[in-house]
């Protein structure tokens, strides 16, 4: 339960700060919406092109190590080639008696300079030169012996001495391998893809070293004057077998080979060893078997040693072809990169453009026109409305602002005009068009909303005013006279009477004057007060005559209640004929109201 009740808890507040987090997405700004999504929009792009650089960055670091791996390989092989290559020199002179000028000698010096360099050629790195080390060590010493057995006359070398020397050239070659399997070893690690190429170079490499052993086994013999022994016999046909065997397996991987360097040496190399060199030394090996039989060192090895050079070649021209597969493969990739580079930059610029251009294009004016939407809604309409953006969509925005502008303006306008005219034409309707003060109608509503303002009951007091006789002001001086005679005297009243107090002409020659929050008194007071003012001054015309004038007045009054008009109406006009009937020119109160 306990558990249940604070995983319930967890999920809640874990819910909560949710929500929150959600909430406060939502309050980013369009702007800074707009900023976060720019960001992450070339962060992504940069990471991608960056990842894509990175690629082509190390399929070209990969294809020059392994362009430097195999050149160094390649290196080893003809270092080994080159020690196996002193064989035949050194087995010539081995047959021949020292003297000065001797060529074969000066032959076997140049073939060791040769072998010397190739050896100091091989890039000795860590770890190859712990084995670089062993082969010099060894071929050092095979050439001492070589030197110890031609320092002495032809006569005092023995058969041994000789086949001694020849087996420590043998072991100086075999020295090679430590070197060759620790610069494939390297090559193997940097490019494992290289195997095939590999083995196919290291048994070339090979075949030149069996095939010369094939003839030192029988330089050795014609050394001897006598067959072949017995232990050397049964190490020629192994080895002749071998030479068989890795030429059946060299043939079978360069069956596909495309170079015609290789072709070409191959095609050498059955021809001119698996041909003739090897009917060479099988029928050297013959003749010494039958007695009698003879040949020199020096004359079977120039005659065979020509025909290694096509295996060498096959060599140098299948390591030659791989390397040059590898500098293709490395320009490809040298181009790879570089055009993945221009790529990446010209993405990144583009996206960047793109997002200045939506950002000045697009989403600035839509701002803009948000913000002026924004102020026609407010009824701010005198903000300028500037086109902003060059792209013609968003011309057509502003414009289209510009116009519902002009519009909102125009109605804004139109509405004053009708305000205007509606309250032109309500006091129109509210006045009487000869006296200018209010009609009848208008006084009516005048008292309702009187009755209706009033929170309590309070009295209103309503005076009406009829001319006497004025009939006959009209018939005597003229119905002109008879208007410009009201008029004035609907001024006169208006005059009289405090802003409070509501006049009107009730109809011909009448007026009604309302008179709110009145005591009974003071309305008397003010009737006769009207009164007076009538009669007290006649009224001058145009032409310089004056008209002298009365008035009858009749006052009631009532406490403000609904519906109080017709009641004191009633009561005011009751009041009026009473003061009519009485002889005019007077006031008289209404007792019935009030
Ligand atoms: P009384 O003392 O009984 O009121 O007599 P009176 O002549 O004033 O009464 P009556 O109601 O018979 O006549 C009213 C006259 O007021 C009739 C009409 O010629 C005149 N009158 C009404 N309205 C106007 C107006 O607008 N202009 C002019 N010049 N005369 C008007
Ligand atoms: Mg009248
Ligand atoms: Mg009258």
């Amino acid at each position: 339960m306990i558990w249940a009740a604070s995983c319930s808890g967890n999920r809640e507040i874990g819910g909560r700060i949710i929500i929150a987090r959600v909430r406060r997405i939502g309050d980013i700004s369009l702007n800074q919406a707009f900023l976060i999504a720019t960001a992450l929009i070339l962060a992504c792009t940069l990471a991608l092109g960056l990842s894509l650089l990175g690629y082509y960055y190390r399929t070209l670091r990969d294809s020059e190590q392994s362009l430097k791996r195999i050149s160094a390989f390649g290196d080893v092989l003809f270092a080994a080639s080159r020690i196996s290559a002193e064989r035949g020199p050194t087995n010539a002179a081995l047959g021949l008696e020292r003297s000065e000028n001797n060529p074969a000698l000066r032959r076997l010096s140049a073939f060791r300079q040769a072998s010397d360099q190739a050896i100091s050629r091989i890039a000795s790195g860590p770890t190859l030169g712990a084995a670089v080390d062993g082969l010099r060590d060894r071929l050092a010493k095979a050439r001492r012996e070589v030197d110890g057995l031609l320092a002495q006359p032809l006569a005092e070398r023995s058969r041994d001495g000789i086949e001694q020397a020849i087996f420590g050239m043998f072991a100086a070659y075999d020295a090679t391998r430590p070197v060759i399997d620790t610069a494939m070893t390297d090559l193997l690690a940097s490019d494992p893809a290289l195997i095939g190429e590999a083995l196919t170079a290291r048994m070339a490499g090979e075949l030149r070293d069996y095939a010369g052993r094939l003839g030192s086994y029988v330089v050795i013999a014609i050394a001897h004057g006598e067959p072949m022994s017995d232990v050397n016999r049964a190490a020629f046909e192994q080895t002749r077998g071998r030479v068989l065997q890795i030429w059946d397996a060299v043939g079978e991987r360069l069956a596909t080979h495309q170079s015609p360097a290789v072709r070409g040496a191959q095609a050498a190399a059955a021809r001119e060893f698996f041909g003739a060199g090897l009917k060479l030394i099988d029928e050297t090996d013959r003749r010494l078997r039958v007695p009698g039989g003879s040949a020199t060192p020096e004359s079977f090895t120039n005659a065979i040693v020509p025909s290694f050079t096509p295996i060498e070649r096959l060599r140098d021209a299948f390591v030659d072809a791989a390397l040059a597969r590898l500098s293709i493969a490395r320009t490809e990739a040298r181009t790879a990169l570089v055009f993945a580079s221009a790529v990446t930059a010209l993405i990144l610029i583009i996206v960047l453009l793109l997002l200045l251009a939506s950002r000045s294009f697009l989403f600035e004016p839509l701002m803009l026109a948000r913000e002026r939407v924004i102020d026609f809604a407010e009824g701010r309409l005198t903000q300028p409305i500037e086109p902003r953006g060059q792209k013609p969509e968003m011309r057509h925005l502003f414009q289209a602002l510009s116009t519902l502008r002009s519009r909102l303006v125009d109605r804004e306008m139109l509405d004053a005009e009708r305000s205007r005219l509606t309250a032109e034409l309500k006091v129109q309707a509210d006045t009487d068009g000869l006296t200018g003060v209010l009609n009848r109608g208008a006084l009516e509503r005048a008292v309702v909303q009187l009755a209706e303002a009033q929170e309590a009951p309070s009295p209103i007091g309503l005076i009406l005013l009829d001319l006497d006789h004025f009939k006959a002001v009209n018939d005597q001086y003229g119905h002109a006279a008879g208007d410009a005679a009201l008029r004035l005297s609907a001024s006169r009243l208006r005059g009289l009477l405090r802003d409070e107090d509501i006049v009107a002409r009730f109809g011909g020659e009448e007026f009604a004057v309302v008179v709110p929050n009145a005591g009974e008194a003071r309305l008397a007071e003010i009737a006769e007060r009207l009164r007076r003012a009538i009669e007290g001054k006649p009224f001058p015309l145009d032409d310089g005559r004056a008209i002298t004038l009365t008035a009858s007045l009749g006052v009631a009054r009532i406490s403000t209640a609904e519906d109080v008009w017709p009641e004191l109406l009633k009561a005011a006009d009751g009041a009026l004929y009473e003061a009519k009937r009485q002889g005019r020119n007077r006031v008289v109160t209404s007792q019935a109201a009030g």
